[in-house]
């Protein structure tokens, strides 16, 4: 963001903050975290396996036969999360499968104890293996998409609107920690003390068979961010994006929640005496298991939108209800 940001600023939890026109008096802030859902190495045994707990919300049942990497000073270490064949099991373990992450177990190939001692420390951050992959139609599958995407897209946004004429002084930050209770977001919209907060977090899409009706909103792939609506929803806020949009023929999707939401908008909204928050979901299929599925597409379009509000947020736009 070097070529782009007139300010980037880490704070001491982590959060990297960069911003543009920050000389101007009104702020608004977009977050995107940068955080993902993961292990922490618990206990290795005396094979020279590795035993995990999870950091954020692990899926068990997609843990088996997956690929693992191991975060050291001295660099990644690759592992697999073994699994009892299925000739060896019993037909209660076939027919009934248990899946409990304090079972599973990562295989780095060490020869025994000591050696995965020697690597691997008790307390080191683990993912799942990272990359990426691209499928039909401008989609792509990776873990911890949820939420590279809404960093790229908090981050494109500032790029594209860093060499226009804004009004206000726009900050996209890179939080830290939402997976674990919104902690980046919390202290980032304290110090930034923006007007209006965004955040951008990947949304349930209703697209295919794992979908459901009853708990979500229609919302596909590839036909735009979704906007929310509801508790944590400045209405004005949410009305500017959809005539944003409108005017540049950008496509949404309309994504009412009557609950909070269990993302960074819920700390931005409630920091210090308040803030006009909005929300865009990028859709999202498969959340929190190695294999999130998004469209290009919808983040090529919710950094545009992100960038044209900021653009036409003015100095005296008000967020006020009457
Ligand atoms: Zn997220």
């Amino acid at each position: 963001m070097k070529d782009y940001a007139d300010t980037i600023e880490s704070d001491v939890h982590g959060n990297l903050i960069v911003g543009i026109n920050t000389k101007a008096k009104r702020r608004l802030m977009y977050a995107g975290h940068c955080d993902q859902i993961g292990f922490m190495v618990r206990h290795i045994d005396s094979h020279g396996c590795v035993y995990v707990d999870p950091l954020g919300g692990i899926d068990a049942t997609v843990v088996p036969g997956s690929r693992a990497t191991i975060h050291t000073d001295k660099g990644p270490i690759h592992g697999v999360f073994g699994r009892k064949p299925i000739h060896l099991q019993s037909a209660e373990e076939r027919s009934r499968p248990k899946y409990e992450l304090q079972k599973c177990w990562i295989d780095i190939g060490a020869k025994d104890e000591a050696e995965a001692k020697k690597l691997v420390k008790i307390g080191a951050p683990v993912t799942y293996a990272l990359d990426v992959l691209e499928l039909q139609n401008g989609m792509i599958s990776a873990p911890g998409l949820d939420d590279k995407v809404g960093l790229f897209i908090v981050m494109e946004a500032l790029r594209l609107c860093a060499r226009s004429k804004l009004s206000v002084a726009v900050y996209s930050v890179s939080t830290v920690q939402e997976e674990v209770g919104l902690r980046g977001a919390t202290t980032a919209a304290y110090g930034v003390d923006p007007d209006v907060g965004i955040a951008v977090d990947v949304t349930f899409s209703s697209d295919n068979p794992g979908a459901s009706s009853t708990k979500s909103s229609p919302c596909e792939l590839g036909k735009g961010p979704g906007l929310y609506s509801g508790p944590n929803i400045n209405p004005k806020v949410e009305q500017m994006l959809q005539k944003v949009a409108k005017g540049k023929k950008i496509p949404t999707q309309p994504l009412p929640s009557s609950r909070l939401l269990g993302n960074d908008t819920r700390a931005l909204q409630a920091t210090r005496a308040g803030v006009a928050a909005g929300c865009l979901g990028i859709p999202n299929r498969y959340m929190h298991t190695p294999v999130e599925v998004c469209s290009l597409k919808d983040l090529e379009n919710s950094a545009k939108l992100l960038a044209e509000f900021a653009k036409q947020l003015g100095e005296r736009t008000s967020f006020i209800s009457k």
